[in-house]
């Protein structure tokens, strides 16, 4: 019985000439309740025949057929059975159908009464949008078909049907004849088609045939298909609005889940390509003046080919240019007809431009820009594509929809930034604050540590008066040692945090290098007076151009320097001072020594404070460990580089750093040979130092 013909068609071949009407369900269910309350309300004990499409819209008016059979021994309900609805002679006959019958896709009903006799052949309407098909979207099922209270028809239906529950049920075969002798005259069971056809044409006109409902009736039916079609009509632009919002909204809460950029801009492009159904979506950081921007972010529909990696040109495309100057959305429904694309295609009488070359590889058909802004700040862009095979034409809310979005996105990466700003500021905070505690009881260590060698050494010379006048004398150079060192120690940590805190007044002037360097050795050659000192070469010319700095910061350099290569190089050994133009703007000083060396991994190390090799508790060469930390923020302060050289311990070392050369005005060799000296006394606002 599977796969049975539909008894609709089956009907229509008996009434060729019968115009299918269409319904909406709602519509079904009202004419199928009205003539079930017809048999409810009378008394002639009719022929109910109903077939349901499945077992399920079955059991909502289980109640109902019910209350019908009390009213007649005739009723047949069938139904696509899907739990436990199955072949059975209880109050009213049930007939289980196959689900592969044609019967699945059928509403029937058929009265046939004394006084009244309606039928309902419906078949539903294939082809259904998966929107239509939704439950959400239930009451917009469409189905065409026939409904008559014509009496013939409605017995030839129920001749088809009472033929289908036969083949179904063959042990009900005495009960169906009854019910044909009792409801179906003789002639339409006689009847074959041709002379049924025959007969309804002789005796009919076909339009008052078609309309032979009451036309009350019938403006009624009229009126409730109209009122349905505006529910359904209401309801689709509802589920459209619907989806925008849940678009927006999921698109909204994903990105609003990460605060990393890249996470934000991935997370919509996907969701947005998705939701839309579109071939391409992609979206790219920009700014107004860039020329290229790289695609990062793509989603694709499958068989699109990525363009993920690939440069995006912005300077020479005017549609980029266009969105930029609108400040708003751009859209093309067909590239390859765009006059947009098209006319500069003539105007620039080329064969084909960047743009046209981008729309052929990319394969775009229909395209949408839409700039992603915040506070009139061009951020990003977002952008689709669909490549065909037919264009599409944008509507008005796909637009505001994609704008929306690329608003959220603007508003997400703002934040991300924001985020991130405020984490390097923490990060500065911290390490500050580190900073700060080290510093703190580094500074306090050192400060300690000579102050208890003066502590001592005073308490001796104070409570042993009977020491030998040698031993005092030891104790005394020793106090006047380490309060020397204190000074200096004192003395360097206010220029270091003078520097640091950015309050110098630098006094940059032309200078001649070579006299710098000079007195820089002098100075050292003063503080080693009483030291055997290694042998010092000087290989700085005067044919050096004339450098820009402040004289005084730059000796100051160079003494430490110095002061370090004679410091950590035995007698025997060698310093070297050399300069050379490291590039069209800059000198570079080199200090090499020949001396204890440095190992690699402490080239960096050296310049923080207080980086001393022996630790701060052994020092053997004095010093406070503020020198290098000291250079590197005087250099730092001319634009300068510092950096230290070495191949390890014994091998020595080669401090450079890179001074800027004097562009203002070309010195002739005459200036050159009576340069400005450097200010080599403390200016105001600066502090005291000395070495
Ligand atoms: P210090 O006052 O201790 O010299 P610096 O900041 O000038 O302080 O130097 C820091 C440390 O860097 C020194 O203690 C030493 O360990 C290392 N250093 C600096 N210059 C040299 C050099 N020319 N040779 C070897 N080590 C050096």
């Amino acid at each position: 019985m599977s796969r049975s013909k539909s008894v609709l068609t089956q009907l229509l071949q008996l009434l060729p000439h019968w115009r299918q009407q269409m319904y909406f369900k709602a519509s079904l269910t009202a004419l199928s309740h009205a003539m079930e309350d017809q048999v409810l309300a009378g008394s002639d004990q009719p022929l109910v025949i109903a077939s349901f499409q499945r077992e399920r819209f079955y059991r909502q008016e289980a109640q109902r057929y019910r209350r019908i059979a009390q009213k007649s021994s005739q009723v047949y309900v069938l139904a696509a059975p899907e739990t436990d609805f199955k072949n059975c002679s209880d109050v009213y006959e049930t007939i289980a159908f196959e689900p592969t019958d044609s019967l699945t896709q059928e509403w029937h009903l058929i009265v046939i009464g004394l006084n009244y006799a309606s039928c309902l052949i419906c078949q539903e309407r294939t082809g259904t949008t998966k929107e239509e098909n939704s439950s959400a979207m239930d009451n917009s099922r469409r189905f065409e078909g026939i409904w008559t209270f014509d009496r013939q028809v409605t017995q030839q239906a129920a001749h088809i049907l009472l033929q289908r529950i036969q083949g179904y049920r063959p042990e009900l075969k005495s009960k169906i004849q009854q019910a044909r002798q009792t409801y179906l005259p003789s002639e339409v069971l006689a009847q074959n088609v041709d002379q049924f056809q025959s007969e309804v044409s002789d005796n009919r006109n076909w339009d008052t045939f078609n309309n032979n409902p009451d036309p009350f009736v019938q403006r009624l039916v009229t009126y409730l298909q109209a009122s349905q079609y505006k529910l359904i009509k209401a309801n689709h632009s509802l589920a459209i609005k619907e989806h925008k919002e849940r678009l927006i909204n999921s698109v909204t809460t994903a990105i609003r889940r990460s605060l990393n950029p890249d996470e934000i801009l991935q997370v919509a492009v996907q969701k947005l390509g998705e939701g839309l159904g579109v071939s391409r979506c992609l979206v790219y950081r920009c700014q107004e003046t860039d020329a290229t921007a790289i695609i990062q972010h793509e989603f694709i529909n499958a068989g699109i080919s990525s363009i993920q990696g690939q440069t995006w040109p912005l300077k020479n495309n005017p549609l980029f240019k266009e969105v930029v100057a609108l400040r708003d959305a751009l859209t093309i429904d067909n590239a390859i007809s765009d006059p947009r694309i098209t006319k500069l295609l003539e105007q620039q009488n080329q064969s084909e431009d960047a743009l046209q070359t981008l729309v052929k590889s990319c394969s775009i058909l229909s395209w949408m820009l839409v700039p992603i802004l915040y506070q009139g700040r061009l951020m990003g862009m977002l952008e689709l594509h669909h490549c065909g095979p037919d264009p599409m034409l944008w509507k008005e809310e796909d637009v505001a929809l994609v704008n929306a979005i690329a608003t959220q996105i603007g508003v997400a990466l703002i934040q991300a930034e924001a985020y991130a700003n405020l984490q390097d500021l923490n990060e500065q905070l911290e390490a500050l604050d580190r900073t700060r505690s080290n510093l703190v009881a580094i500074t306090g260590h050192e400060l300690r540590t000579p102050l208890s060698t003066i502590q001592v050494c005073l308490e001796c010379l104070s409570t042993e008066p009977d020491m030998s006048p040698e031993l005092r004398q030891v104790m005394l150079s020793a106090a006047l040692q380490d309060a020397e060192r204190m000074r200096k120690l004192v003395q360097d940590f206010l220029t270091l945090s003078q520097l640091e805190s950015g309050r110098v007044q630098w006094n940059v002037e032309p200078l001649n290098l070579q006299e710098c360097v000079e007195l820089s050795l002098s100075n050292v050659r003063a503080r080693h007076k009483d030291n055997p000192l290694p042998q010092i070469e000087n290989l700085v010319t005067d044919e050096l151009p004339l450098i820009q700095a402040d004289g005084e910061w730059l000796v100051e350099v160079l003494a430490k320097l110095l002061d370090n290569a004679c410091k950590f190089t035995s007698q025997e050994g060698k310093v070297t001072i050399q300069v050379s133009r490291s590039s069209p703007e800059h000198l570079e000083v080199t200090v090499a020594d020949t001396g204890r060396g440095i190992e690699p991994k402490r080239l960096e190390t050296v310049f923080d404070r207080f980086y001393q090799e022996e630790g701060a508790l052994r020092r053997s060469a004095g010093g406070t460990g503020l020198g290098l930390a000291i250079s590197r923020q005087i250099v730092h302060g001319w634009g300068g580089q510092i950096w230290a050289e070495s191949l390890g311990k014994d091998h020595g070392s080669q401090f450079h750093f890179t001074v800027p050369i004097y562009f203002d005005q070309i010195p002739s060799q005459k200036e050159r040979q009576k340069p400005s000296s450097p200010s080599l006394y403390p200016k105001k606002n600066r502090p005291k130092r000395s070495n």
